[in-house]
């Protein structure tokens, strides 16, 4: 019976590796090192399949708590109407072509958004990638 030899197989491999760990580690380092194709395989099935994991969380967790998502933008734009309505007077300028996007003014990247140092003047915006947004909000400007 195949099943049975395997579990024999594998009972057997648990034993020589409480027996001497180390020996069985370079064991395993030696057949990584002769089999480098089989490890990059390996390697390979096992992130497709974390990634296939997180993604069916994250659209678990959508799917369980809609509610949830639309409740905290509320809060958001409750708590920041100056910052909301900024935002929208900006969109409507760019789409009338008004105001034209721009390259990030800190790094160049040309994935830009929009930055309000003063949530007052809506037009009145500096152009920062995501990345650099994130550092001129931190440090308050
Ligand atoms: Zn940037
Ligand atoms: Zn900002």
């Amino acid at each position: 019976m195949p099943y049975k030899d395997k579990e024999k197989q594998r009972e057997c491999d648990r034993k020589r590796y409480i027996a001497n760990p180390e020996k069985f580690k370079k064991q395993s380092r030696e057949w990584k090192a002769a089999n480098p194709e089989k490890v990059r395989e390996i390697d390979r099935r096992s992130r497709a399949a974390n990634r296939e994991k997180l993604k069916e969380r994250s659209r678990e967790r959508r799917i369980a708590n809609p509610e949830k998502a639309r409740e905290s933008w509320r809060k958001w734009q409750a708590a920041n109407p100056e910052k909301k309505r900024a935002q929208r007077i900006l969109k409507q300028a760019v789409k009338n072509g008004e105001i034209k996007k721009q390259l990030c003014a800190n790094c160049g990247n040309e994935n830009t958004e929009a930055h309000h140092p003063d949530h007052s003047k809506p037009l009145k915006v500096i152009w920062l990638c995501r990345s650099c947004h994130k550092i001129f909000d931190n440090a308050g400007y």
